[in-house]
């Protein structure tokens, strides 16, 4: 009897700790909630800061920086597709660079020393 006297008298003890635990866990959740809201909205704002920043890769990557001119209408209004290295001299810089035209719309191959 005396046994299960001091058996209720411990996990009385040890229901007061953890409601003390739980109070002071509801107390926090406040504050963690305000932290989950505000790295949530600084992921949003890396989210797009990513995405300006890979805009801005993908027109430096499809741009005509050293301004080569359509062999049709001579525009330099070029969108890079893709380059691929020149058969015979691609180890030396020199890549064959499939541009196509914004105002004729027509594809130009045009090799470029990227070395220079
Ligand atoms: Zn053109």
């Amino acid at each position: 009897m005396e046994t299960h006297k001091e058996e209720l008298l411990l996990l009385k003890d040890q229901l007061i700790a953890n409601e003390k635990e739980f109070s002071a866990c509801r107390r926090n959740a406040p504050t963690l909630t305000d932290v989950i809201n505000h790295l949530g909205s600084e992921i949003q704002g890396l989210k797009h800061e990513i995405r300006a920043l890979n805009k801005k890769i993908e027109n430096l990557h499809n741009a005509n920086p050293d301004g080569c001119r359509c062999r049709y209408c001579g525009s330099i209004k070029l969108k890079r597709i893709k380059g691929e290295p020149h058969k015979i001299f691609g180890d030396m810089g020199i890549v064959d660079t499939l541009f196509i035209c914004l105002e004729c719309k027509k594809e130009s191959v045009i090799t470029i020393d990227t070395l220079k």
